[in-house]
């Protein structure tokens, strides 16, 4: 636990960004998880993802944005991704953070940056997730969420809920009523045990919950998780409630179980890959380092070699 705190902290550190990404090496230890820099890089691992029976979601890398002008970037770059979706033919939609489009900066700003990148992706027939942050910006996440979800249709925009967060329960009964598409996952971030359950067996406990919560709404939802036991218990809940395989998907980490992807994709499941790309790979990296220990000594064994 305190290894996942520590590299949950480093995460943040800037400093530590610019020095690790001058290795080249370590560079290269980050594509396990991270499809390249380039879109036209995370086309190329989509198409081999689509050739698996999988579809995807493009997440352009950055988060916590600090200036206007990165924000118009930002929504450029998705704005490229959606014409390049249609181009290509690609199966794919998009995810977004809002601190990516300025929720730190001034979030009218992030609302207006995210309304800008639905309103695209309806206009092709495609879709756009805003994923879920530290708890700090949960409920400024929500309420632009909401906004959005006012203004557009229920296949235009979707959310994500995080088991961890106790608060879970009842946003995820409130994003029900309007109704939403949500994606659910246990939730990456450090949190304190003011707000998130700080034993694991509780995270668990309350992802299965929710997920009984969304399976039974007739929405289609997304379970994200790379856990089996969580696997288990939805394709149990799943058969025994009658609940047919294409009426919810099961969503996974580019590079993280590839062979539970292909298998449930195989057994007729819907399966998305969430394919992560761009410069600002950090973050989002150490994150993943910190969610399995053994991930460490991956990438320490490899600096070694
Ligand atoms: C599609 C998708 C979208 C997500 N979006 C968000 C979001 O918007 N907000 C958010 O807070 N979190 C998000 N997450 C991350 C999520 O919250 C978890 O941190 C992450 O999925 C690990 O939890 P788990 O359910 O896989 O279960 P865990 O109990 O953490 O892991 C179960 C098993 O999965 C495998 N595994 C898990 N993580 C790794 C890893 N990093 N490397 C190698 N193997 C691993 C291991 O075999 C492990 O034993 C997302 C996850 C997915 C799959």
């Amino acid at each position: 636990m305190l290894t996942r705190s520590a590299l949950i902290y480093l995460s943040r550190q800037e400093g530590l960004k610019e020095f690790a990404a001058r290795f080249s090496l370590f560079r290269k230890l980050t594509t396990r998880f991270i499809a390249g820099e380039t879109i036209d890089e995370a086309i190329a691992a989509i198409r081999e993802i689509n050739a698996r029976g999988c579809s995807a979601s493009f997440d352009h890398l950055n988060e916590s944005v600090d200036s206007a002008a990165e924000t118009e970037a930002e929504v450029t770059e998705y704005l490229n991704v959606l014409a390049r979706i249609d181009d290509t033919g690609i199966k794919s939609n998009v995810s977004i953070k809002l601190t990516q489009f300025g929720l730190e900066i001034d979030s009218e700003l992030a609302y207006r940056n995210a309304r800008r990148v639905v309103e695209d992706a309806k206009r092709r027939g495609n879709f756009a997730r805003i994923d879920m942050e530290g708890s700090n910006v949960t409920q400024a996440t929500l309420d632009i969420f909401n906004r959005l979800r006012a203004e557009f249709d229920l296949n235009d925009v979707g959310i994500v809920v995080q088991s961890y967060l106790y608060r879970t329960k009842d946003d995820v009964s409130a994003l029900l009523k309007i109704p939403a598409r949500i994606r659910l996952c246990k939730g990456a971030y450090d949190e304190p045990a003011e707000v998130a359950y700080p034993n694991k067996k509780d995270v668990d406990q309350n992802y299965v919950r929710v997920m009984q919560m969304l399976l039974s709404s007739g929405v289609y939802h997304g379970i994200a998780t790379h856990d089996p036991k969580m696997i288990d218990a939805t394709v149990d809940f799943a058969q025994r409630e009658g609940i047919s395989k294409d009426a919810f998907e099961f969503q996974m980490l580019y590079g993280i179980r590839r062979d539970l992807q292909e298998q449930l994709a195989r057994d007729g499941y819907g399966m998305r890959v969430y394919v992560p790309y761009g410069k600002h790979w950090y973050p989002y990296f150490m994150r993943r380092l910190a969610e399995r220990p053994a991930n460490i000594w991956f990438v320490v064994k490899n600096l070694w070699k």
